[in-house]
């Protein structure tokens, strides 16, 4: 008998799952709006500008690749800390911030929850309903009990934001609670400003553990305007936790760059959480790789480069928008009677677009059109050039 013989399949990983099926189908129109990547509108994904002439300096003075320490670049952790606080923040300049340098928006969240299952092996971690499919599971593997917190308001179109204060309210003392800083994902549905407030004196409140998930800062309003709830919850005084991702606002997807930020109560509680930071590191995988961190921090840390980036994010953020106003007009020209322009009240990379799985399924076959069953499309892989068989596909479905 093998070792084996009891091990079941898992099942697909369903985003992914989508995708072999989209390289499998043989449409010349085919289009994959599964994936949460933006692609240029020649429907490329793009390698900034920013990062090649980073890139380029690098590679003039090749380095010898020593182990890193444990929480990574020091350059880089600083950079994090000023873009997700504020370089001249009380926050950052009084010690306060632990910065790791993690593998990707993903090692973030990873390395946070196995802390806090160290700090508060009890807890219970709630995620909002619905969320990124990978929240759950990393919380769940860290020994967690995860349940959901309402959010989707289906028939509103928006965020059911009397249920999330409700479940935030029901919730026990000390329960860890995974919010999206900006651009939720899956639904595209961000809450305002004045309702991040409330939700700050309900965490507050009820002694409940904030563990913000900042994958997409730069995507919504701006860098700042993404980066200004962090803020909100450091003048109340919490404790919270952030994960970074720049896969996304680099295009640097596959070369995992990320981070997490904790913020303690002094310098010197810092200074410990950070030693435990990076046992979890330690014990994961030991220390992070180079290349990635080494890019981001030479960006950000360089006024020009920083300015150029800037002005790339902001070019990937204005094309989303107008993509979703050309999808609502487009989807008007192509027939469709009902009114999609909630598609413009979405924000970030995706949109919740209320077709239902039947519909998500006949869009697929039918047409080659391939998002997820429960109806999100990525509208940072809509282009000009696809953008109005996508419309006309939706409409002999709708
Ligand atoms: N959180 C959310 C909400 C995400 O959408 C993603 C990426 N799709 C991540 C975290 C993980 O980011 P990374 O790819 O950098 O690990």
């Amino acid at each position: 008998m093998s070792l084996f013989s009891a091990v079941e399949m898992a099942p697909r990983d369903p985003i992914l799952g989508l995708n072999e099926q989209y390289n499998a189908d043989t449409n010349p129109n085919k289009v994959n709006l599964g994936v949460g990547v933006y692609f240029d509108d020649n429907g490329k994904l793009p390698l900034l500008q920013c990062v090649q002439a980073a890139e380029k300096t690098m590679m003039a003075t090749p380095t010898a690749r020593g182990y890193l320490p444990i929480d990574g670049i020091v350059a880089y952790d600083n950079a994090v800390k000023a873009l997700v606080f504020g370089a001249e923040s009380d926050v950052v300049k009084s010690g306060r911030v632990s910065t790791v340098q993690a593998i990707g928006g993903t090692g973030g969240l990873k390395i946070g929850a196995d802390f806090l299952k160290k700090v508060s092996p009890n807890a219970k971690v709630l995620i909002s309903d619905p969320s990124w499919e990978n929240h759950r599971a990393i919380f769940v593997n860290a020994g967690f009990e995860v349940s959901s917190y309402a959010y989707y308001d289906a028939e509103k179109r928006g965020v059911n934001f009397d249920g999330m204060l409700a479940s935030l309210n029901a919730a026990a003392a000390g329960t860890i609670v995974v919010l999206h800083a900006c651009c939720h994902n899956p639904t595209g549905y961000d809450i305002t400003d004045a309702q991040w407030d409330q939700v700050i004196a309900v965490v507050k409140a009820k002694s409940l553990t904030a563990f913000l998930d900042m994958a997409y800062q730069g995507f919504g309003h701006g860098i700042a305007e993404d980066g200004a709830v962090i803020g909100k919850f450091v003048a109340a005084g919490l404790n919270i936790f952030v994960s970074t991702s720049f896969s996304k606002s680099f295009s640097l997807y596959g070369e995992r760059v990320g981070a997490l930020s904790v913020v303690a109560s002094d310098k010197e509680e810092a200074s410990r959480v950070l030693s435990q930071l990076k046992i979890a590191i330690r014990t994961n995988y030991s220390n992070p790789p180079i290349h990635g961190g080494a890019v981001v921090a030479a960006v950000l840390n360089n006024p020009e480069l920083r300015a150029q980036w800037e002005q790339e994010l902001a070019e990937m953020r204005v094309r989303i928008k107008a993509m979703r106003q050309k999808l609502v007009d487009s989807l008007k020209a192509a027939g469709v009677k009902q009114d999609m322009s909630f598609i413009t009240t979405q924000i970030g990379m995706f949109s919740y677009s209320g077709l239902t799985k039947d519909q998500m399924v006949r869009l697929r076959s039918e047409f080659g059109v391939y998002g997820t069953d429960t109806g999100r499309m990525c509208v940072a892989a809509l282009n000009s050039k696809n953008i109005d068989y996508v419309c006309a596909s939706i409409a002999k479905v709708i």
